[in-house]
């Protein structure tokens, strides 16, 4: 997509400060951090949120599950624990429609949502 921001960012159009990069996905600090260590990782399909995902988009989207644990364990998060959180839609606040996961690490989380 054209003048999608992430899209943008995984062309190199855009700088980013990289933490991980495979064929399924592109993960980087956050903009604006919400934690010490905030970074999204972006699905390399243009997808709009989960709601677009297809069972095509099976292995691919496994695969960026498998690629959460090993930004983890890169960052050495598996002792402390992280957050994982997907934003989908208008009372969510999803602000780029295009798939991507938080991960939120490097204080205690406070309370849970769920
Ligand atoms: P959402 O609100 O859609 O769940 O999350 C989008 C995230 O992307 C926000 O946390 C926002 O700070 C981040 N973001 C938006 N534009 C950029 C950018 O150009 N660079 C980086 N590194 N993060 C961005
Ligand atoms: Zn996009």
């Amino acid at each position: 997509m054209n003048d999608c921001i992430f899209c943008k960012i995984i062309k190199g159009e855009i700088p980013c400060k990289k933490v991980y990069e495979d064929e399924d996905c592109l993960a980087f600090y956050d903009i604006n951090p919400q934690a010490p260590i905030h970074i999204v990782v972006v699905s390399k399909k243009h997808l709009p949120s989960v709601l677009a995902f297809s069972e095509d988009d099976a292995s691919h989207l496994g695969r960026i599950q498998l690629a959460i644990a090993k930004i983890a364990r890169q960052l050495e998060l598996t002792e402390s624990g992280f957050r994982v959180i997907n934003n989908c839609g208008r009372d969510a606040k999803q602000s780029v429609p295009h798939i991507h996961y938080h991960i939120l690490a490097g204080r205690d989380m406070g309370e849970k949502i769920v």
